[in-house]
């Protein structure tokens, strides 16, 4: 027999197998000896009272019946003579699409214009270290795109729950933990996520497809609206069926090559901020209601949200336990962002502070038409840079000072490696944002005690948050509005936000190209 069941627990009832079956034999009135096994299928924290307590929805199976165990299986057939498809990008976006073009029986040749994630992972440690930006093997640049030195969360607010729990049957399949299935709010970690990148481009090796990295495409063989392949840096040609662009809301260049050969693509709201840190005792203390945090609970998290002068300021990507990181892809910008290890063990919690930007809020729309949100996001990157003016160094200023529009004497201690220097950030953030931060980060700290502070500092500038360009395509075929075989795809497109979504929208595109294929 199998029942699903519902149960509050203590979070160290919650993390102790057997503890937690006690609990549900007691609920179940049976005893222990009864339950053949227990499948935890989501575990939630619920820290709206003084105890907090942890949400559990589990299939218990009773009297000898045990559940059927089926092991997914993923049909990674050979595709090494198959037909080729061109993926440019290997982020989450290209490499679910690779996956999915071989369950098709199609053969992904995969363009990376950065390097392998073993040597990428030498390059961030020189990034951090000397300070100086490569601009092609980066936090944004490289194999696993833009996630593989993040927090890994792993949530969506997409509604294809199939199309999410095939990602993250893959990311198990790779080498994920097994609770990223069942977790409300699932993470990796930036310690984990490359062996599982590496894992994923054994797959598609072994299936014989083929990866390039270090191979920029920087020019498409487009004739009567039709494209038919790529050029990379180098002259090479690269000729395939369809063309999948999943190349990351970073990579400009792809966005001034389209807008100079005409090929359609539209500006889009973002938005831009800073990123506040804290200490991770303070919001552990505000959020579970606690003078030191259980040791059975996870570092707490926040997700905070209000409206100023009718624009949304939230936070953005919060990563518990984390530090801030370089990740700019071009030198004399400085650009932050967050990741965190598979623990969350820092000292730190941080997170971005962003303010919406609307298409009417670009400045010089008359002369860069398309690109003026691109434009203002560079902007206010170099921006940044010139205010601290010291390779990767950040500007940087209390959050307390901030609000109270105060020079910052002293900051406090930080995680962001490069370094940080004392700049007035309102002297040099365009007002707008400025104005509606400080207002933001006032509220902020009426909701979360110590969040306004003189020992939370904020970094300029949070300035990556999704892509100011969208690549117009059919909602239907997915296939660019105009040039036949492209599909503009993942977070670079406008499609996507976020590991899963980006992933997801890969296997979209593949999926439409592999229709195609079998009719
Ligand atoms: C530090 C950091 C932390 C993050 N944390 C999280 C998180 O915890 N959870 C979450 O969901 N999201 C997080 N994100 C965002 C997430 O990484 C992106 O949403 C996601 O990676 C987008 O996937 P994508 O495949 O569309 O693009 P990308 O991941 O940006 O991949 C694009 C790839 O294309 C390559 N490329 C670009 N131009 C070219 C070219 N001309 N030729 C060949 N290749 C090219 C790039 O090198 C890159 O590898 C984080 C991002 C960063 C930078």
């Amino acid at each position: 027999m199998k029942k699903e069941i519902n149960i509050k627990l203590l979070p160290q009832t919650a993390s102790i197998k057997e503890a937690y079956t006690k609990e549900i034999a007691k609920k179940l009135k049976m005893k222990i000896s009864d339950i053949s096994e227990i499948e935890v299928l989501k575990r939630s924290i619920d820290a709206r009272k003084k105890n907090v307590q942890i949400m559990m929805r589990a299939n218990v199976w009773y009297d000898g019946e045990k559940p059927q165990k089926i092991e997914e299986e993923f049909k990674f057939q050979n595709v090494a003579n198959k037909e080729p498809v061109i993926v440019v990008g290997a982020g989450p976006a290209g490499l679910f699409a690779a996956l999915k073009l071989i369950e098709q029986g199609l053969k992904p040749i995969v363009i990376e214009r950065g390097s392998s994630v073993e040597t990428r992972k030498k390059d961030v440690a020189l990034i951090n270290r000397n300070k100086l930006m490569n601009t092609e093997s980066n936090y944004c640049f490289g194999e696993g795109g833009a996630g593989t030195f993040s927090d890994g969360k792993l949530f969506t607010r997409s509604k294809k729950r199939g199309n999410a729990n095939f990602v993250l049957d893959i990311l198990k399949m790779h080498g994920a933990n097994q609770n990223i299935l069942t977790e409300a709010h699932p993470h990796i970690g930036s310690n984990m996520l490359p062996q599982i990148i590496v894992n994923i481009r054994k797959t598609i090796l072994q299936a014989g497809a083929e990866i390039h990295f270090n191979t920029k495409v920087s020019n498409f063989i487009i004739k009567n609206n039709e494209i038919s392949g790529v050029v990379t840096k180098n002259g090479d040609k690269i000729i395939g069926k369809s063309v999948i662009l999943a190349t990351g809301h970073s990579a400009r260049d792809i966005y001034e090559l389209m807008h100079s050969k005409k090929i359609r693509i539209e500006s889009k709201p973002f938005a831009m901020g800073v990123r506040v840190e804290h200490q991770q005792a303070v919001i552990d203390s505000a959020q579970y209601n606690c003078k030191t945090r259980n040791e059975y609970l996870p570092p707490a998290n926040y997700s905070l949200v209000t409206q100023v002068k009718s624009r949304g300021v939230y936070s953005f990507c919060m990563c518990p336990g984390g530090t801030i990181v370089p990740a700019a892809t071009n030198q004399n910008q400085i650009v932050v962002n967050g990741m965190s290890p598979s623990k969350r063990n820092s000292e730190f919690a941080n997170s971005g502070i962003v303010v919406e930007i609307r298409k009417q809020d670009f400045p010089r729309k008359e002369k860069f038409g398309v690109l003026a949100g691109l434009k203002f996001q560079e902007y206010l990157e170099k921006l940044a840079f010139k205010n601290a003016n010291n390779g990767l160094t950040a500007p940087a200023q209390t959050v307390s000072d901030f609000v109270n529009n105060k020079h910052s004497q002293s900051l406090p201690k930080t995680s962001y490696n490069p370094g940080v220097v004392s700049s007035d950030l309102h002297q040099w953030l365009p007002s707008h944002i400025g104005k509606r931060l400080q207002t933001a980060l006032s509220m902020f700290g009426n909701k979360i005690k110590g969040f306004n502070s003189n020992q939370a500092i904020i970094l300029g500038v949070e300035s990556r948050t999704s892509s100011p360009v969208r690549i117009p395509r059919d909602k239907e075929t997915l296939e660019h509005l105009e040039v036949k075989n492209l599909y503009p795809c993942g977070e670079g497109a406008g499609y996507a936000g976020g590991i899963i979504s980006a992933a997801i929208d890969g296997i979209r595109c593949a999926e439409k190209i592999g229709m195609l294929h079998k009719n």
